[in-house]
């Protein structure tokens, strides 16, 4: 049974027990605490902490999700991709241990010919909480399953909480014998593989206090009301129905191992049996192969970009890792171009949005690829240098720092590092790198920390948001009355805060605008009887409740006192000018550029705006020319702006730009500029018609990594301020060169040639000089055993092209009348060179010129090399001249004796 039909039949079956189908959320979530969806419950969490009530009963989804925590597994075992869709169903307070159990069992051993997936009744396992007598028996009773084949686990399997006070329960996990070829009997207690865990029941009955590990934690009482939130892997239920040894064999995964394992000309399970622990490493690696390629698809899908942080890295990861693990298969050209197509076909089906977005997510991964690619081989020639240095000092390992700074500086991973060593002979000094790596860690860590003082912990927020939403008024006034609801200082609550202090403000209602969307956070004042604060941040810590930084300039103020609040009303025309400005230049560029342009980050503050966007390579002068003019025309065309509230999917019917998608119960707001011409979702604040925004400079365009591109701008009085200060210096340049603006570039042009000129000339002088030196130096030829040696140090200024240019000079008028040797040093840039010149008959006497300037840079601190005729070295060393030519002069002896 193919995946989406296994997809569609969960759906069905639940609905037709009344619950209500909820599309999939998005893999980037609105929460703080995590970086991915990584179960099918998280959209519904607001509802089984109570902070929402639910708007149906019963729910069901196939949530998509991402858990990075089993990376390491994939392709090891049978059952773990990065990627993988949880279907889930959710009673709120409605049905639950026994309809669950029954529902659970109904639709797996339901005949595939009557709409279930028609798995044989003896090949199912339950488990449950060890003190659940009541799952216990009702597995028995509703399903008749044989009470051996109900196993009791202990709290670490069994038990279910959020890891903080809240709900929490006991479990009951249904497992698949897939039988003896799969490993040893004695179900899931004693072989995970065979007895493949696919669905897990929670049964949240309790409310916890204090939570401090896992296993852990007060029990405080029972909850009002009941809830079930299961949630069984589609894959692998996949892979019973396929028949299949594992989840990357099914039809939605397969096809790209078998392509990649035909670009690699592998025998994909030629060399492994059905376990996956056992497999191959080839085989190990195809799987990786197959399930990064995919989970990288859904993640830039759903709007995440290649980066060295947060969920940018984890897709980077990825991406390297399909990449790398193709290289180790012998596949050393671009894959990604033959693979990511092949993943789409299959994802298609389920995910039809993926094929309007591929040309971006192609590019994005394509480009990072390349990037990848780059780094392989800049890092490989690094790599070598290293290696080739320990080894010349007799070592048999490379130094920790080798291999951090090939991490930390080439985006070399440690593995590669490790296996690349490994293949030229040498180890790794493994705890020097981790001890560094540690080292970079803590400082990482000490950053964030740094960062974050005076924010408070997520639980005190959490407890005022409790008292109620704050009431956003920013998109209606500047000024508004409220109260102080709560203060926090240093983390914690408190009842007031004195002059002089900086803290956190909690009102009822603000019209402060808190940073987000890529919009900074208002400025101004909060006023109280007695009390005087400057907002100098204002951020939402919890959703629904806005902070307000401020600092205490008179005081005390105090929970409860009545406050009237001000944004700086110059402050905010300007940010709106910037945000309208980010929406227009967002247009323009694809106007211009086309569709695939599409935002992948922004910021702005007054007067200004950043915008990151999906493209390859440079804007041309005349293309980053023609984005700001499509800009300007719509600043000028006094274009109307508008904000509504519709439904996520309305929003997308209407073509408005959403990467980052918003929750599918809630309202969506649309910010049109012009109509149809510009439809973003966002909660920004914005001017009310276009040609407020009044100017619009483009300043810069750069590369910030790979596929994306980022242009700069400043509107309003600041792109005024931006072009009045270029005139200025135009005014000083034509001042300075004494010539009207329209001339200033050919003067310049005028000027640099001369200049150019000016030092060919002294260059030339100078070289006429040292030949002239040359002439007079045949005086201080000496007699050395029937030698003619001359040495000299030319001293500083001296490199080594003039070195060489007169040695030759030297030696030809040395002659070929009887050996002669010409040793020259000097000095360049601070740093030593030697040049040696040997004669034919020198030559026959044995003296060779590469051998005397080995022996002279050896004396310089470096090394050297060349032809039995003329060699040159260098050093370190620029004290030690006089040595080296010493040493030559030895040689010489040597040589001749
Ligand atoms: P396991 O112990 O096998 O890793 P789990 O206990 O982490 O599973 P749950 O958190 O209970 O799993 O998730 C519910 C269901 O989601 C599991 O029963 C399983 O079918 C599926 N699932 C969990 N992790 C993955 C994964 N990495 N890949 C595919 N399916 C998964
Ligand atoms: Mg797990």
């Amino acid at each position: 049974m193919e995946t989406a039909e296994i997809r569609r039949r969960w759906l069905s079956f639940f609905e037709g027990k009344g619950h209500t189908v909820v599309p999939s959320a998005p893999l980037i979530y609105d929460d703080p605490n995590l970086l991915f969806v990584n179960a099918g419950m998280v959209p519904f969490k607001p509802y089984f902490l109570g902070q929402q009530s639910p708007p149906w009963q019963r729910a069901t989804s196939v949530q998509k999700c991402v858990r990075t925590g089993d990376i390491e597994e994939v392709g090891k075992t049978s059952r773990h991709g990065t990627f993988f869709q949880m279907n889930g169903n959710f009673s709120f307070g409605d049905y639950f241990k026994a309809g669950a159990i029954e529902y659970a069992w109904e639709l797996l051993t339901t005949s595939q010919t009557q709409g279930g997936y028609g798995i044989e009744a003896d090949k199912l396992w339950a488990t449950v909480y060890e003190d659940d007598d009541e799952a216990a028996d009702l597995w028995v009773q509703l399903t008749g399953i044989p009470k051996e084949r109900v196993v009791r686990r202990g709290l670490a399997d069994n038990y279910w909480h959020m890891g903080v006070a809240g709900p929490g329960g006991p479990c009951s996990e249904i497992y698949v014998d897939r039988g003896p070829e799969y490993g040893p009997d004695g179900g899931p207690a004693v072989d995970e593989d065979r007895f493949m865990e696919v669905w897990n029941l929670v049964f949240m009955q309790s409310s916890l206090g204090d939570v401090r590990t896992k296993v852990d934690f007060d029990i405080s009482g029972d909850l009002p009301k009941k809830n079930i939130d299961t949630g069984m892997g589609l894959e692998r239920i996949a892979s019973i129905l396929q028949g299949v040894d594992n989840m990357y064999e099914i039809d939605e995964v397969y096809p790209v191992l078998e392509r990649a394992a035909e670009m690699t000309g592998k025998k994909y399970g030629a060399h492994s049996g059905h376990d996956a622990a056992h497999s191959h490493p080839d085989d190990v690696r195809l799987r990786v192969v197959a399930d990064h390629i995919r989970s990288s698809l859904m993640l830039i899908g759903d709007g995440v970009t290649p980066g060295n942080e947060g969920r940018g890295y984890v897709l980077r990861r990825m991406l390297r890792r399909a990449v790398r693990s193709m290289r180790l298969l012998g596949f050393d050209e671009p894959s990604l171009p033959h693979l990511l197509p092949v993943s789409l076909e299959r994802m298609k089906q389920s995910y039809p949005e993926l094929e309007d977005g591929f040309g971006r997510i192609s590019q994005i991964a394509y480009a990072e690829e390349d990037a990848f690619r780059r780094t392989l081989a800049s890092g490989t020639t690094i790599l070598d240098t290293a290696v080739a240095r320990t080894k010349a000092e007799g070592g048999t390992q490379l130094a920790g720092e080798q291999a951090f700074s090939l991490h930390d500086t080439y985006g070399f991973p440690i593995d590669l590092t490790l296996e690349m060593a490994a293949e030229q002979g040498l180890a790794v000094d493994r705890e020097g790198f981790r001890r560094l790596m540690q080292e970079q860690r803590d400082r990482a860590k000490a950053d964030a920390k740094a960062k974050k003082a005076g924010h408070a912990d997520t639980h005190v927020w959490k407890e005022l948001r409790e008292r109620g939403a704050t009431e956003f008024r920013a998109y209606e006034e500047l000024t508004s009355e409220g109260h102080v609801v709560g203060l926090v200082h240093e983390g914690r609550r408190v009842d007031e805060l004195e002059p002089g202090q900086r803290g956190q403000v909690i009102l009822d209602r603000t019209p402060f605008y808190a940073e987000s969307g890529g919009q900074v956070a208002d400025e101004g004042i909060i006023t109280a009887d007695g009390a005087h604060l400057r907002v100098v941040d204002v951020q939402r810590p919890v959703k629904g409740l806005i902070a307000h930084t401020v600092e205490v300039l008179q005081g005390p103020v105090r929970t409860g006192a009545e406050v009237i609040s001000e944004v700086d009303p110059e402050w905010r025309i300007s940010a709106c000018q910037a945000h309208s400005g980010t929406h227009v230049v967002h247009a323009a560029l694809r106007q211009v550029l086309g569709p695939s342009a599409l935002q992948s980050g922004s910021y702005n503050k007054p007067g200004y705006l950043r915008l990151d966007f999906a493209w390859n390579q440079a804007l041309s002068p005349a293309t980053r020319s023609e984005i700001e003019e499509v800009a300007n025309l719509a600043v000028r065309g006094d274009l109307p702006v508008s904000a509504q509230y519709m439904t996520l999917p309305e929003a997308r019917e209407w073509g408005a730009l959403a990467l980052f998608g918003e929750t599918y119960d809630e309202m969506v707001r649309v910010v049109e500029i012009g109509g149809p011409w510009s439809r973003e979702l966002c909660g920004g604040t914005h001017v009310q018609h276009s040609s407020q925004i009044g100017a619009l400079t483009v300043t810069g365009e750069s590369s910030v990594g790979s596929g994306v591109r980022r242009l700069e701008a400043f509107v309003g009085m600041d792109a005024l301020h931006y072009l009045a200060k270029e005139r200025a210096l135009v005014a000083e340049l034509t001042d300075l060169v004494k010539v009207q603006p329209g001339e200033l570039k050919e003067r310049i042009a005028s000027l640099l040639a001369r200049v150019k000129d000016a030092e060919r000339e002294i260059e030339k002088m100078r070289q006429e000089q040292v030949m002239a030196q040359t002439g007079k130096l045949l005086d201080y030829t000496r007699d050395v055993r029937g030698v003619r040696v001359l040495t000299h140090d030319a001293g500083d200024g001296a490199g080594a092209d003039d070195l060489r240019t007169m040695a030759l000079d030297l030696r030809h008028r040395l002659g070929e009348a009887g050996p002669a040797v010409v040793a020259l040093t000097g000095v360049a840039k601070g740093r030593p060179v030697v040049v040696v010149a040997t004669n034919a008959a020198a030559r026959e006497r044995g003296i060779k010129a590469g051998a005397l300037v080995r022996v002279a840079a050896q004396a310089l601190g470096g090394g050297g090399g060349g032809k039995d005729d003329l060699a040159q070295g260098g050093g370190t060393d620029p004290a030690r001249t006089g040595e080296a030519l010493g040493r030559v002069d030895a040689e010489i002896a040597v040589a001749a004796g």
